[in-house]
């Protein structure tokens, strides 16, 4: 009876004035990505919101939740169209207070939150709220508790019609992927780099990864969990390809010619040698790590301080202030906790020290580092990658300035 919709609302892109309708469209275009299985409808801008008509009930559901997994999108309101007028508004905030207590299972409270943003249209909010409450009190016996209702009712009055909702999912907030150019994250298949790797997503960059498997001696678990990683991505349409290289050789190299206690740190400078060549062939900015001040022996500040010594890029580290046990709570939400915690033999488990260095020097490291052909050593890395591509909301094919062996 009525049309259906989902109602698209942003907080900070509203906020980025005179880049404001470049963030717009970007976040316009990231929503027909992400629903254009489900949809053909366009998404049109109403009032600093953005509608997306929902033309078919068996798909509804789907096109609010791929809306609501979004970067850029702070709520969805699951909407009924219908036109300016009392009574016709009212009817709709009937039939969605209904459908909402139907879905929750019961609700005893209820306010209403009407808002108009054009002036024309003659009733007041303050009037609307009244006029329908009272109509859905006397028609479904409901409390009104504008404390802490079980429902709220929202509804907008815009320009062209009226919008109203008793349901409403939280989106990711964040920016529109895209509006923050590109990086490269070094992903494991552990818990915390997939977190940095979503936070980045959040924040608007496009993310290409690369995972340094321990082949040719473990087996393909931990490239196929980082597969299975970026496959729980995929709602947030920021995590473009993935970088397999092997690794296991090169560790092996390094563990035959320098002292133990430096191992773990010679293979980050290497892995960020080798992600930078990556970024480069990728035109991207920075690198992305999943480190956490002091979580093991290769992240206190000294050897921080030592891995970026290897960088020519800024490395970003967005769970740098996080606790182990705030990363785990946000992997469980984001659903990649459980694949981190499958038994993956990766390039982490090789040729580990008793007991690794906690403050190394540069000198140090340089000295160890002296004893190996590093550039040759970047070179043999980037010539057995592999590459998985990721349906992205933003794509852009590497500048190819190094032949990779092939995609899986
Ligand atoms: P995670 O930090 O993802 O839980 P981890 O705990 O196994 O993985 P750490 O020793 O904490 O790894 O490594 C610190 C960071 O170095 C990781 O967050 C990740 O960004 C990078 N890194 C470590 N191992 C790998 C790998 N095999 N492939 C890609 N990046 C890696
Ligand atoms: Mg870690």
């Amino acid at each position: 009876m009525f049309e259906r919709g989902a109602l698209i609302h942003y907080h900070e892109i509203g906020l980025k004035g005179r880049n404001r309708s470049a963030f717009e469209n970007r976040l316009r275009q990231n929503i027909a990505f992400a629903t254009s299985a489900l949809t053909d409808e366009k998404v049109e801008r109403i009032a600093s919101r953005l509608l997306l008509r929902s033309s078919d009930p068996d798909t509804h559901e789907a096109l609010l939740r791929a809306c609501a997994a979004v970067p850029g999108v702070a709520h969805v309101s699951d909407v009924l169209t219908c036109a300016r007028d009392l009574s016709e508004i009212g009817h709709a905030a009937r039939v969605a207070l209904e459908e909402e207590i139907d879905r929750a299972g019961g609700a005893a409270s209820f306010a209403v939150d009407a808002r108009r943003s054009s002036t024309d249209f003659a009733t007041s909010s303050s009037q609307m709220n009244i006029a329908v409450g009272r109509e859905l009190v006397d028609a479904l016996g409901l409390r009104v508790d504008l404390g802490d209702p079980d429902v709220t009712v929202r509804i907008e009055v815009v320009q062209g019609g009226a919008y109203v909702s008793a349901r409403r999912l939280a989106g990711p907030g964040g920016l529109p992927v895209g509006s923050s150019g590109r990086v490269v994250s070094l992903l494991s298949a552990g818990i915390d780099s997939p977190v940095a790797t979503w936070r980045m997503i959040k924040r608007g960059a496009v993310v290409v990864a690369v995972h340094f498997s321990g082949a040719p001696f473990t087996s393909g678990a931990s490239t196929a969990d980082v597969h299975d990683i970026a496959g729980v991505l995929v709602p947030a349409a920021g995590l473009e390809r993935v970088y397999s290289v092997p690794f296991g050789e090169l560790q092996r190299e390094i563990m035959l010619a320098t002292p133990p206690d430096l191992r773990v740190l010679l293979y980050r400078r290497l892995m960020v040698r080798v992600a930078e060549a990556v970024a480069r062939c990728e035109d991207a900015r920075a690198l992305v790590t999943g480190e956490s001040l002091g979580q093991v022996a290769s992240q206190t500040l000294d050897n921080i301080v030592v891995t970026d010594a290897a960088a020519t890029m800024p490395v970003l580290r967005p769970l740098i202030g996080t606790d182990k046990q705030e990363i785990i709570t946000q992997a469980r939400l984001l659903g990649t906790y459980e694949i981190s915690c499958r038994p993956h033999d990766d390039c982490c488990t090789l040729y580990l020290p008793r007991s690794p260095e906690t403050h190394a020097t540069l000198e140090q490291v340089e000295q160890a580092e002296s004893l190996l052909d590093v550039a040759r050593m970047v070179a043999d890395a980037l010539a057995g990658a592999t590459i998985r591509e990721f349906p992205c909301a933003v794509v852009r094919s590497p500048s190819g300035r190094f032949a990779v062996s092939g995609t899986t």
